[in-house]
């Protein structure tokens, strides 16, 4: 019986501008194409764990404007419930992508809107839902209070925590230590550890340095080298599965950490959970869009035969 996975985090409309590179300060250059979609990390691992199977319900906050409408449908077409306050003072997130069109690449600004302004009582209003959750997901688009209220919340439930410390910023030990699992990629690994993430030893040492400062196990995504599962008693390299030709990474991350939580709260092992992870993660590099490439639970299990 599959348990309830709660996300805190943010929804913004990515805004994917796809050139042949980014232009200069006061340069205009045109660009291939534009696509709008829904993003934010909170939201993509979302729509990620429910579309992977899972009971999927977003903690957060929009505007009350055309994008809160299309957070809201996309979580309706994914399966994803939500636990939602619309503040019509604000507006709803928003990024500007750059996608190269050469490596599928990307750079991005986040504009969070009414979600940047998450506080602790808003979390508290709900902690019964949180309390009830088998696993519970945050990242760092939304504010640090918010953030570590809801890991407190769901650590003293006995709720699994899993922080996806993106984008990166300075954590305390403290906050590490609310954490069952970290997800970062090498350069979030980085930032926190100050280990440049470059083998596959590094990536290990950085786990250490994660768990040592409190983290329960490290998990991180190393891009087309797949993940590294790390906790104190084993370090296991699961490789990225080629399913395809790689047309764009946004949102690779997401759908590892959202399809990651679906297997959690079915009662994988951490490893077993990060391999569903790693091919739902996979199978999105293949599609363009964040939210639009994640995979059904159809897809990942046919891939992992
Ligand atoms: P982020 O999107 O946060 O930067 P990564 O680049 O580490 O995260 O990618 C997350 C996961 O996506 C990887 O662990 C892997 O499973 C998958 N992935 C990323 N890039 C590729 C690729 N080129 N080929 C296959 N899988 C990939």
């Amino acid at each position: 019986m599959a348990g309830r996975i709660v996300i805190l985090g943010v929804f913004v409309a990515d805004t994917a501008y796809r050139a042949a590179r980014q232009p200069r300060m006061g340069e205009t250059i045109l660009g291939r194409s534009f696509a709008l979609g829904p993003g934010g990390k909170g939201s993509n691992q979302a729509v990620a764990a429910a579309r992977a199977g899972g009971d999927a319900h977003i903690v957060t906050k929009l505007g009350r404007d055309t994008f809160a409408e299309m957070a809201l449908a996309t979580w309706r077409e994914a399966g994803v419930t939500p636990a939602v306050t619309q503040d019509a003072g604000s507006y709803t997130g928003a990024a500007f992508i750059f996608v190269d069109e050469a490596s599928g690449d990307n750079a991005i600004i986040v504009a969070p809107g009414a979600a940047g302004t998450l506080t602790p009582a808003d979390v508290e209003a709900q902690a019964a839902l949180l309390e009830g959750a088998a696993v519970f997901v945050t990242q760092l688009e939304q504010p640090m209070p918010a953030a570590i209220r809801a890991l407190e919340i769901a650590r003293a439930a006995g709720v699994r925590t899993i922080l996806n410390p993106a984008p990166a910023a300075p954590l305390e030990d403290a906050t590490l230590a609310l954490c069952d699992m970290v997800t970062p990629n090498e350069s979030e690994a980085e930032a926190l550890t100050g280990i440049a993430v470059e083998t596959l030893e590094d990536a290990a040492r950085a786990a250490d340095a994660l768990i040592a400062r409190g983290a329960g196990a490290a998990v991180i995504t190393l891009g087309a080298r797949g993940v590294l599962v790390h906790d104190r008693s084993r370090s296991v390299q699961l490789p990225a599965f080629e399913v395809g030709p790689v047309v764009e990474t946004t949102g690779a991350g997401d759908a590892f950490t959202g399809a990651f939580s679906t297997a959690l709260a079915e009662g994988r092992d951490l490893v077993e959970a990060a391999r569903f992870g790693c091919a739902a993660a996979s199978i999105s590099v293949t599609r363009p869009g964040a939210a639009a490439s994640m995979p059904t639970r159809a897809e990942i299990d046919a891939l992992l035969g």
